[in-house]
């Protein structure tokens, strides 16, 4: 099985930054290179998962349409992006009450959890929410075996195995040795794509329909 995903903040700036300019810069450019990436998915049929922050799918309309768009499944990235690990399980519990009262508003299905920072807290609460999947950052639960999916709390808890970065040499033999196995999970933020440009990820999917033909290795889940 092949899972990519994308981390939609957009930029962390956009978020975070307290000067206008700023924030309104980091949040255009993120948002291009949403869309750039959302163009290549289209033409080659690959269904990327998107971890959408709900605070700012509250404000950005512009981005609706793309992310009811067939080859995207629109995962929850909380509301604030604020760590679950510092939220009480009441804070956490109105975040994710919050996300899905906008998703129904919006018109946007939701069945997996991205958790802000990649701490894995409240997990009793996903299940309550209608989530049936999570993604983590497996290199953080290093002392679990973490290379496969597992079941945790009524969940399927999807690890994430390659963080596309960077597209150098390394990490094209990367891609090549995780896609020879069961499972793989790609992800990155819309602003990796300022460093490599959408060319890498434009030959990542090109390969994977070709894996596609030859194998019965990618699936949608
Ligand atoms: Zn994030």
């Amino acid at each position: 099985m092949l899972v990519i995903s994308l981390d939609l903040e957009l930029g962390f700036a956009a978020l975070h930054s307290k000067s206008r300019r700023i924030k309104t810069m980091d949040f255009e450019l993120a948002r291009e290179n949403f869309f750039n990436l959302i163009e290549p998915a289209k033409r080659y049929r690959i269904k990327l998962t998107v971890a959408a922050v709900f605070g700012l799918i509250e404000k950005a309309d512009s981005l609706l349409e793309y992310l009811r768009s067939p080859c995207i499944e629109t995962a929850c990235h909380g509301y604030s992006h604020r760590s679950f690990d510092v939220l009480s399980e009441k804070e956490a519990f109105w975040e994710l009450k919050k996300c899905r009262e906008i998703a129904k508003r919006k018109n946007i299905k939701l069945n997996s959890f991205v958790f802000p920072r990649n701490e894995v807290r409240h997990l009793h609460l996903l299940k309550k929410f209608g989530y049936s999947h999570f993604i983590f950052d497996s290199n953080r639960n290093s002392a679990l075996d973490v290379s496969l999916p597992f079941e945790i709390a009524g969940l399927k808890a999807m690890p994430r195995t390659l963080y596309l970065d960077s597209f150098s040499i390394k990490t094209h033999a990367k891609i090549l040795w995780q896609l020879n196995k069961k499972f793989a999970h790609f992800w990155l933020h819309a602003w990796n794509i300022n460093d490599y440009g959408i060319r890498p990820l434009k030959n990542l999917f090109r390969m994977i329909k070709f894996l596609e033909k030859e194998t019965k290795f990618i699936k949608e889940i």
